[in-house]
């Protein structure tokens, strides 16, 4: 029986992360659970599933947190504030910690899973393109097994050796092709883009999810950021990933090898399948997923991706070419960027704006320490708070 940490459990990853748990629960246990602010929702799912102990990120609901488990007369444990997310991922009560908090704020937990050694989950891209080798590096020395949630790196993940070692020369790798939808707007002019309304941008064609990596979906950010992940985690060159659009979202990513064969992984876009992959892996169960029919789907579509209407993609490859500090300074324009543009402060090709306002001045610090991290993702949002006013 794994002993779950779901971290974000109120979040799209965390519900689909749930669904699957749910189905097997002989197998799997939701034995810690997180939020940020949502209280109503944490004890909701601590009616259905029971944990030990319930956590929530925002310091000050600790009080409201613990009255509405004792109303409704839970036993979950209440905990509150970001140090106690952190220390859940390390507690050694759970194996396997589910990483899908959204954006940097995910940064330090999923660090701490990867020193305790977990089982980690991972769907929190931004920590990942933050913390760069860093995660990967603290992952190996503790002994903790990184499996990526996220459909395109999962679906490279089941295309790769079972042993794969981020060695691609050795294991005959010559590409990795992330598979992208196109978002909602693929196609549009940029006049047609600049009226882009929140509403609008998140509402995915293919996929449900989130609010801020819809956005990302929207500007083709959240393929960039991807792009950066796919390097972190399996150590190839960045001249050696590509992007293929690919609007009916069923081939989730390819693994290209030297004799010419490229290997896809296919599935109804539904993020249980990555999820209960990762979850049961080596093992396969049940997702709950409609079965792919690809009689019905008839077609599959691709094309390469348009970055002159979406230069967000661009700017994550410079940022990764760049290195040091260039994608720390991306996420975190990106994150203040997105925020302004659902609150309505920004419109949408704002959002490309302040991130290249950032990447402009960026100088190429090293990045390797946790410190070294937390303080140009610190300045860089200065930056991009200030570059808001255009
Ligand atoms: P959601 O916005 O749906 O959920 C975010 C979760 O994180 C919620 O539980 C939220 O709590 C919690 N949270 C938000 N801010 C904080 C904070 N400061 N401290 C602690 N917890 C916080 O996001 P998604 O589930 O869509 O995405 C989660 C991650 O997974 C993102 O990194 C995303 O890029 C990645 N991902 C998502 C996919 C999807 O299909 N949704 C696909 C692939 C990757 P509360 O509810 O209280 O606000």
């Amino acid at each position: 029986m794994k002993q779950l940490a779901v971290l974000g459990a109120t979040g799209s990853i965390g519900a689909s992360t749930l669904d699957v748990v749910a189905r097997h629960p002989q197998r799997f246990r939701a034995a810690a659970l997180t939020a940020h602010r949502d209280v109503a929702a944490l004890v909701d799912l601590c009616a259905r599933f029971d944990p030990d102990v319930a956590v929530i990120a925002d310091a000050d609901r600790h009080d409201e947190l613990g009255a509405a488990l004792k109303a409704r007369g839970l036993r979950a444990e209440a905990l509150a504030g970001a140090a106690a997310v952190d220390a859940i991922a390390a507690d050694t009560r759970f194996d396997t910690v589910v990483a899908a908090i959204v954006g940097a704020a995910g940064l330090s937990s999923t660090l701490a899973a990867a020193r305790a050694g977990k089982r980690l989950l991972l769907a929190n891209k931004e920590s990942v393109v933050m913390s760069g080798e860093l995660l990967v590096r603290t992952a190996s020395a503790h002994g903790a097994r990184i499996i990526p949630l996220d459909s395109e790196h999962n679906a490279i993940f089941q295309c790769l050796p079972r042993d794969y070692a981020r060695e691609p020369d050795a294991n005959g790798i010559t590409r990795l092709i992330l598979t992208a939808s196109g978002g909602p707007f693929r196609g549009w002019s940029r006049d047609r883009l600049a009226t882009v309304t929140p509403d609008a941008a998140c509402a995915h064609p293919r996929w449900k999810m989130g609010r801020k990596i819809s956005v990302d979906s929207a500007t083709l950010m959240n393929k960039g950021l991807e792009v950066i992940e796919a390097q972190r985690l399996f150590g190839i060159d960045p001249s050696r990933i590509e992007v293929l659009v690919h609007p009916q979202s069923i081939v989730h990513s390819l693994v290209e090898y030297a004799d010419g064969s490229q290997l896809a992984q296919l599935g109804s876009p539904d993020m249980r399948t990555p999820i209960a992959n990762a979850l049961a892996w080596p093992d396969r169960i049940d997702a709950g997923v409609q079965r792919l029919d690809l009689a019905t789907a008839a077609r599959l579509d691709f094309e390469a991706p348009d970055l002159v209407a979406f230069p967000c993609l661009a700017h994550a490859f410079a940022a990764l070419r760049a290195g040091g500090a260039a994608p720390i300074v991306l996420n975190a324009a990106n994150e203040i960027a997105v925020a302004a543009f659902l609150d309505g402060r920004i419109g949408f090709l704002d959002i490309e704006r302040v991130i290249a306002s950032g990447l402009e001045r960026t100088v190429n610090e090293a990045a390797d320490t946790l410190d070294a991290i937390v303080g140009i993702d610190a300045e860089a949002r200065r930056h991009a708070t200030a570059a808001l006013k255009g």
